[in-house]
């Protein structure tokens, strides 16, 4: 077994051979129907797998491409306001917003991948912080965090 398909093993968490990803793939996806970060993140690292290679990009890449995409997006939605308004100049639809967002979201959570960091339970635990901070009731309800010793 490749390199690149252990390091795939640790971050997924079980045995990745390439038709097991995908009868996985299929199994979650009957059984779910909607996108979970879980189903993301599976169908992100196998996708990496086929382009570029998991192992052809590293942090720095990776973080330069979350920027990236945040940037198309502020783009998209530049030229979105610039239609509202009538300015002239080339514009774009709430379609094109809604693209760049998901390569925003589908980069970060490469991104984490990479890192190691599970993309879920980060966000619950940010958004959990954030109702803390400002008294808000709405939470997702992550684990509580371990107090320091
Ligand atoms: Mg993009």
């Amino acid at each position: 077994m490749c390199e690149a398909w252990e390091r795939l093993e640790q971050i997924v968490g079980f045995d990745t051979g390439s038709r097991r990803v995908a009868t996985t793939l299929n199994a979650v996806e009957q059984i779910t129907k909607g996108l979970s970060f879980h189903r993301m993140r599976l169908a992100n690292v196998t996708r990496q797998q086929e382009w570029p290679g998991y192992d052809q990009t590293d942090t720095t890449f990776k973080a330069l491409e979350v920027c990236g995409e945040a940037g198309e997006l502020a783009e998209a939605v530049k030229k979105m306001v610039r239609a509202e308004r009538g300015i002239a100049g080339s514009t774009a639809k709430l379609e094109a917003v809604a693209d760049e967002l998901g390569d925003v979201i589908i980069s970060a959570d490469l991104l984490a991948a990479h890192l190691g960091i599970d993309l879920a339970s980060a966000v619950a635990k940010k958004f959990d912080k954030t109702s803390v901070k400002y008294g808000l009731e709405t939470r997702l309800g992550a684990a509580e965090e371990e107090p320091e010793a």
